[in-house]
């Protein structure tokens, strides 16, 4: 039998030693009052985008769904397994979260798929092919640009699969209702690994830029 990673055991024995000793408190209260998260966030599984770092949040503060390329495809009450509407329909009608932060990245290992026409199936069942098959009408268009170079073509995908996950969200009910109402905020986030820069979403135009330097 193969035991435990090491180096998890040796990460849970500092964590409990710092961050969970200062925040005791905290962990104890969220456990006896249930959890409030402010905003739930869908980000993609990459190791080196975690939401809960990127913004210094601690426990009980995000509401994180995590997938490949932060996707959210359109509501399909179709009787077939979808968690990222799970995931959203809890946390829209059960947690009353009314802010979502889609947050894409650069570098984004499923976004240069998408691109890539002779990306061959990691697997008989191309699981992740059909997922990306959710972004394919805007890689291809973006395939066929012959003025953009590899590089940009892949921040264009992945702020457009943002764009396209913000537009999917509006097809839930839940979420739509709520927006019309004006009690639902959607904001798009992109964060570039190799810098540490996030830019944020214009919610008029869509563009991205850098937000104002945060001052003390
Ligand atoms: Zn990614």
């Amino acid at each position: 039998m193969s035991t435990f990673p090491d180096n998890l055991l040796a990460g849970y024995r500092s964590f409990m030693g710092g961050r969970y000793s200062t925040e005791r408190e905290r962990y104890r209260s969220l456990a006896e009052t249930g959890q409030e998260p402010h905003t739930m966030v869908i980000a993609c599984c990459d190791s080196r985008a975690a939401p809960e770092t990127i913004f210094d949040c601690g426990p009980g503060e995000l509401f994180v769904v995590r997938n490949v390329a932060n996707l959210v495809p359109p509501h399909a009450p179709d009787g077939n397994y979808h968690s990222t509407s799970a995931a959203l329909e809890f946390a829209v009608q059960s947690l009353k979260i009314r802010q979502i932060v889609v947050m894409g990245h650069g570098r984004c290992g499923g976004i240069k798929a998408a691109l890539d026409p002779n990306a061959e199936p990691l697997s008989p069942g191309d699981f992740i092919g059909q997922w990306m098959g959710l972004l394919k009408p805007a890689a291809q268009q973006i395939q066929d640009s012959s003025l953009m170079t590899s590089g940009e073509r892949q921040v264009a995908l992945e702020r457009i699969s943002i764009r396209n996950s913000i537009a999917n969200l509006r097809t839930f009910p839940c979420v739509k209702i709520l927006e019309d109402r004006g009690s639902m905020q959607l904001h798009g986030a992109w964060f570039d690994i190799s810098s540490g820069e996030l830019w944020v979403m214009d919610p008029q135009t869509g563009d991205f830029g850098r937000p104002d330097p945060l001052t003390d």
